[in-house]
């Protein structure tokens, strides 16, 4: 018999309720010895109900509780499952869970909630892993894939380029049995086709590795430029907040400060840089340096001009830092009368007016920015899911092994060799949804999630 788990669920810290969770065949057997109520024990209570009583033991009262009966099979983890409601604050909580322990329980591993619902059947890989994404969510967009894949529309898809597979398979294995008779031409033909439309799928599913990226890991914005062009000022308006602190004293900023920004749904981390100072000598190289560290750590870059001062040696030195590729060139103080005079390499249509002031142009450059991250991902948003590297390394495999396949049919090579590397691309893929997955990827994966998920 599996060990019956228990953990508190809730975050550590004090709070209006506390969740122990315990699940396990011995989940009501514990219940029954900690809660005190006047309906009787809780092996007794009908599935998905809740119960007012108290838990204790040895006449000692831990808590006032809600206490939640959920029977097999339709419950979190296909066990039997006991969710008690605490106060808040963190000794209830710990006092219920080491009650539990005592009586029959044990602690759960991180994640092992989880893990048992995909070992029970409940959920897939894929699954359980966009439990964790939904978790981490910074975004509505983020939680938004995270709950397409929990509601397994991205196993769907795998599922069904692993069907394909399996039917190709199917064929040449029939005529492996029958080791006398070769393909015939045309059948070898349509397998060649079925094969590469299998792969085309595949690799439409990999494409949607960078936006699974993005929105799982944000990516990283450098606002530059010289000082007082308004690099604060600009990041507070992408923020919508006041953050960092905004002077007119030019090199205030001295540090990188980094904030997360959700820009149209991306994750984005903007960090302000350092301005070049003024002075020269040391503190000038410095900001210069900061600058080129930061831009090299980031992903995109917003370079900053101030519209009512003329172009500077400093504009200069930082443009040529830049990857035009990557950088978006902002004007701002369009509020005040134009003194700037962009050198033509610099002013094309895609410079984007603002004032962080006023708040003119601060929706242009949140789209333009949407665009810059979204251009490098191919276009592939249309598949509504977006995998992680884990589902990326998997899929890589795969192709690999069935572009084998594929090449060793148009050699006319031996059906077995064909069958074996067929079914290495199929358990790749199996992989991805934990059809083929073995322990130590199943441990990679639960590993990294909280205890009590
Ligand atoms: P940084 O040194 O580049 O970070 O620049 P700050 O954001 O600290 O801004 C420098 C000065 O310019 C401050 O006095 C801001 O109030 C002012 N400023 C920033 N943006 C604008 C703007 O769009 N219009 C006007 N008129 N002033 C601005």
């Amino acid at each position: 018999m599996e060990d019956t788990i228990a953990a508190i669920s809730t975050p550590i810290g004090e709070g209006g309720i506390a969740i122990v969770r315990v699940s396990g065949a011995r989940a009501f057997a514990v219940a029954d010895a900690l809660f005190n109520s006047r309906q009787g024990p809780p092996s007794q209570f009908a599935s998905h109900t809740i119960h007012f009583g108290t838990i204790g033991s040895n006449g000692e009262t831990a808590d006032q509780v809600m206490l939640s009966v959920m029977r097999a099979p339709r419950t979190y983890t296909a066990e039997d499952v006991v969710e008690i409601n605490c106060h808040g604050g963190l000794l209830p909580a710990k006092k219920i869970l080491s009650l539990c322990l005592q009586h029959g329980a044990r602690l759960a591993e991180p994640g092992e909630f989880t893990k048992r619902a995909f070992l029970n059947g409940r959920m897939d890989l894929i699954q359980a892993e966009a439990v964790m994404d939904l978790i981490h969510a910074r975004t509505e967009r983020a939680q938004s894939a995270a709950i397409h894949a929990l509601q397994g529309h991205l196993s769907t898809k795998v599922n069904e380029a692993r069907d394909r597979l399996v039917t190709i398979l199917a064929h040449i294995e029939a005529h492996l049995d029958f080791p006398d008779e070769d393909i015939a031409p045309n059948t070898r033909e349509k397998l060649l086709h079925d094969l590469q439309s299998a792969m085309d799928f595949l690799k439409s599913i990999l494409a949607t590795a960078s936006e699974g990226q993005i929105l799982r890991a944000g990516v990283s914005l450098a606002i530059v430029g010289r000082p007082n062009v308004g690099k604060s000022s600009v990041m507070n308006a992408l923020l919508g907040q006041e953050r960092s602190i905004v002077t007119p004293i030019p090199g205030t900023t001295r540090d990188t400060i980094e904030e997360l920004a959700n820009i149209r749904g991306i994750p984005v981390r903007l960090s302000d840089t350092a301005g070049i100072r003024n002075a020269r000598g040391a503190v000038e190289k410095l900001g210069v340096g900061r600058s080129r560290n930061t831009l090299q750590h980031s992903d995109l870059a917003l370079h900053i001009f101030d519209y009512s001062r003329p172009f500077s040696d400093a504009d200069r030195e930082l443009a040529n830092l830049c990857d035009s590729r990557r950088t978006i060139t902002v004007c701002n103080k369009v509020d005040l009368p134009r003194r700037i005079k962009l050198p033509r390499e610099l002013e094309s249509d895609t410079t984007v007016e603002v004032s962080a002031l006023t708040g003119t142009g601060i929706e242009e450059l949140k789209d333009r920015i949407e665009t810059l991250v979204w251009n490098g991902c191919g276009g592939s948003m249309h598949l509504g899911v977006a995998i992680n590297e884990r589902h990326a390394d998997a899929l890589r495999r795969s192709i690999n092994s069935l572009t084998e396949v594929v090449d060793q049919m148009k050699a006319n090579s031996s059906l077995e060799v064909l069958a074996q590397q067929l079914r290495a691309g199929l358990d790749a893929v199996g992989e991805i949804v934990g059809k083929t997955a073995t322990d130590d990827i199943l441990e990679k994966i639960f590993s990294t999630f909280c205890i009590g998920k």
